[in-house]
C-alpha cells in the first residue's frame, strides 16, 4: 500500500508544486488525492467509485461533483448530487448522450425527486469532463464555486481518469462474472449458476420451513423448427420465449437455460399447485406467441414438468422429478404441464368453492 502511495505521490508532485503554495500544503493535498486514487481501486461497485470522487473533489478542491455519467457498451450509468432535483439535470444527460428516453438511464444513488429540502442550483455555471476508457466513456458535471484555474482543471483531469480506470475495470470484472454464470443467447442464468442458486434458495427453504418448486419446460418439436426455419430461426424463438418467460414470473425467480432448448425456473415461496398454475400461464403465453422472422411467423409450443421440494431438501431428487413430469408431458401429447390440476367444485357450505386436485 505505501509503495502505491509513494508512487501515485511522486507522479503527481509536478501538478501539486504548482497548485498549492507552500510545501506543507502540498504536501497534504498530494497526499489527499494519492489516498482517494488508491481508495478508487478498493471500491466494488460503481456508486462507491463516484461517491470517493465526489468527497475528494470537495475535500481537495471544494468543488462540488453535481452528476457524473458512464456510457457503457450496454446502458448508461447515472450518479446525481443527492441534493437535485433528478428532472434538473437529466434534461441535459439526455440530450449530450443523445438518449432517447430517460428510461434508459440507470441511477445509481438514491435522490430525492421532490422536498422543500432540495436546493436551487444555477445550471448555466455548470462545466464537465471527459474521459474515454476502452469500454466505457465518463462525463463528470461540475459548479465550481470560481474560474477554474489550469491547475485545477489538472487535478480534476486526473481524478476522472483514476475513476474511469477503477470503472473500466468493474465493468470488465462484471463481464468476467456474466460469462461465467449467464447463457450469451438468451441472458438467462446458465445451468451451473442455476445450480449453484439452487442450492442456496433449497436451504434457505428448509431453514424457514417455505414451499420452492421448480418449473422445467422443453421446446416441442423444435428440432424440426431448426429444419424448417434455419438455426437462426430456431435461435430467435429461444431468445423470444426466454423473454417471455422473464416478463411473467417474478423478478427474485431464478431463470436458467439448462440445456439447448429446456429451460428450469426456480420459484421460492411457492407450492406445486401454485407453480402448476404458472407453468399452465406460460404454456399458454409461449403457444399464442406469434414470432416474425424473415417474412415468415413461427409458432412453437413447450411441455412443462412440474416438482416441489420435499421434507428431505433434497435438490438432486428434485430436478429428477421436475425432468420426469418434463418427460410425462411429452408422453401426453406435448404443449402440456405435468402434473396437472383438476379443478373440483365443492359442495357450497365448503369453505372454499375450488379443491384443487395434484395428480
Ligand atoms: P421434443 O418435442 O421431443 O422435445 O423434440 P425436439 O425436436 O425438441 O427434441 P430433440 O432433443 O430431438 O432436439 C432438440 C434440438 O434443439 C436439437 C438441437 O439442434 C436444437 N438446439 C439445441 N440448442 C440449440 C441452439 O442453441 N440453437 C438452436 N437453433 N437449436 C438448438
Ligand atoms: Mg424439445
Ligand atoms: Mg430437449
Amino acid at each position: 500500500m505505501s509503495t502505491t502511495l509513494d508512487r501515485f505521490s511522486h507522479q503527481l508532485s509536478a501538478v501539486f508544486g504548482l497548485v498549492f503554495g507552500s510545501s506543507l500544503n502540498r504536501a497534504h493535498a498530494q497526499n489527499k488525492l494519492a489516498r482517494h486514487i488508491v481508495a478508487l481501486n478498493g471500491k466494488t461497485s460503481p456508486a462507491e467509485i463516484i461517491t470517493e470522487v465526489a468527497d475528494c473533489l470537495k475535500g481537495i478542491l471544494g468543488y462540488r461533483l453535481f452528476a457524473f455519467v458512464n456510457k457503457k457498451n450496454a446502458g448508461v450509468d447515472v450518479w446525481l448530487d443527492p441534493r437535485m432535483y433528478k428532472r434538473s439535470i437529466e434534461d441535459i444527460i439526455i440530450r449530450d448522450f443523445q438518449i432517447k428516453d430517460a428510461k434508459d438511464l440507470t441511477y445509481l444513488n438514491t435522490h430525492k425527486d421532490r422536498g422543500a429540502c432540495l436546493e436551487k442550483f444555477n445550471l448555466d455555471s455548470l462545466v464537465h469532463y471527459d474521459h474515454k476508457e476502452e469500454n466505457c466513456y465518463s462525463r463528470l458535471y461540475m459548479m465550481p464555486r470560481r474560474p477554474i484555474s489550469a491547475f485545477h482543471d489538472d487535478v480534476v483531469r486526473i481524478v476522472l481518469q483514476g475513476c474511469s480506470a477503477a470503472l473500466s475495470r468493474q465493468i470488465k470484472i462484471e463481464q468476467l462474472k456474466d460469462a461465467a454464470t449467464i447463457d450469451p443467447l438468451t441472458g438467462c442464468y446458465n445451468r451451473r449458476a442455476f445450480e449453484a442458486q439452487l442450492i442456496g434458495h433449497a436451504a434457505a427453504a428448509d431453514r424457514h420451513k417455505k414451499p420452492l418448486s421448480v418449473v422445467m419446460f422443453d421446446l416441442d418439436h423444435f428440432k424440426s423448427l431448426n429444419d424448417t426455419y434455419g438455426h437462426l430461426g430456431g435461435d430467435e424463438v429461444l431468445k423470444q420465449v426466454s423473454g417471455l418467460v422473464r416478463r411473467n414470473i417474478r423478478t427474485e425467480d431464478i431463470f436458467a437455460r439448462y440445456g439447448g432448448e429446456e429451460f428450469i425456473a426456480i420459484l421460492s415461496e411457492t407450492d406445486k399447485i401454485h407453480a402448476i398454475e404458472l407453468a399452465d400461464r406460460l404454456r399458454q403465453k409461449i403457444s399464442a406467441l406469434r414470432i416474425p422472422f424473415n417474412n415468415r411467423t413461427i409458432r412453437v409450443t413447450a411441455s412443462f414438468g412440474v416438482a416441489q421440494l420435499g421434507g428431505d431438501a433434497d435438490i438432486v431428487k428434485l430436478v429428477e422429478d421436475a425432468d420426469s413430469m418434463l418427460y410425462k408431458a411429452k408422453f401426453n401429447g406435448r404443449n402440456t404441464v405435468m402434473p396437472g390440476l383438476i379443478k373440483v367444485h365443492r359442495d357450497e357450505n365448503a369453505q372454499s368453492s375450488i379443491l384443487a386436485k395434484v395428480h
